[in-house]
């Protein structure tokens, strides 16, 4: 019997020139800057993403018109998300993003107690996983501020990823020196960790999540973007899959009986 909310995992087209600038080059470039518009990979992988893997749910509540939940958003990112949401809160742990004033400092994703149940239709961070030990308070954290029907969606590095179901293990601990992790206040130590992909599937499905992983090419390197998307289950959903359950327990149960 399969398991509901299975593992997928999908290959996608990311094409072949930049989806931010439209910039192309017959050779397939070192550096993963695009040098039309400085972006990198990670943050180009956001418009196929948002083309093949988000756009069949946007059209539907919640995601229609709804609110997002944006981690450290770039103004590259902001710009491709803010047409699909109603509103974008955007926060961070360290760090200034988004659009100056409203943005949030100090939201830890591993704590979102100070916002309400189901208040948000989405949940967004490039990096973010990246550098906690703690996915699975974060996912559970995320499920709870997600509407019945709303998505994570988020990208890790694949250089801090490994195939199989290695649970998270730290790799670096990362000082803030003045060229690199500036942001950081003194004397903040940060993580930086390795996962396995199907460990973090597997987790997503464990904190109630429908999980599905997306690679997705570059265009102008020979990079590939992982893309983990959870989908919070519908109430009717929900009410389905508990009358499986309970079904299914009857049944065997009946079955035993008659043993
Ligand atoms: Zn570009």
């Amino acid at each position: 019997m399969s398991e509901l909310g299975e593992k997928r995992s999908d290959l996608l087209d990311g094409g072949t020139s930049c989806p931010i600038c439209g910039y192309s080059s017959d050779k397939r470039q070192q550096d993963e800057r695009c040098p039309g518009c400085g972006e990198a990979a990670r943050t180009r992988s956001l418009a196929p993403f948002i083309e093949r893997g988000l756009s069949g749910y946007m059209g539907t509540p919640p995601l229609a018109d709804g609110r997002l939940l944006a981690f450290a958003i770039t103004t590259a990112e902001l710009r491709m998300l803010r047409p699909l949401f109603a509103e974008i809160v955007s926060v961070s742990l360290f760090g200034q993003y988004g659009e100056g004033g409203r943005h949030q400092q100090g939201v830890d994703i591993r704590d979102l107690s100070r916002f309400p149940a189901a208040s948000f239709a989405a949940v967004f961070g490039i990096l973010i996983f990246d550098y906690l030990t703690e996915i699975r308070q974060a996912m559970d954290q995320v499920f709870r501020v997600l509407q019945p029907g709303g998505l994570l969606f988020t990208m890790i590095s694949p250089d801090r990823l490994t195939d199989g179901l290695s649970p998270p293990t730290v790799v670096k601990t990362i000082e803030a020196q003045p060229d690199y992790f500036s942001y950081l206040p003194s004397g903040t130590k940060l993580v930086s960790i390795s996962v396995g992909r199907r460990w973090f599937n597997r987790e997503l499905r464990r904190a109630g999540f429908r999980a599905q992983h997306l690679v997705i090419p570059d265009g102008l390197t020979n990079m590939t973007s992982d893309w983990f998307v959870g989908r919070k289950p519908t109430e009717a959903e929900t009410g389905i899959a508990a009358r499986l359950a309970s079904g299914w327990k009857a049944l065997t149960g009946a079955m035993r009986a008659k043993a």
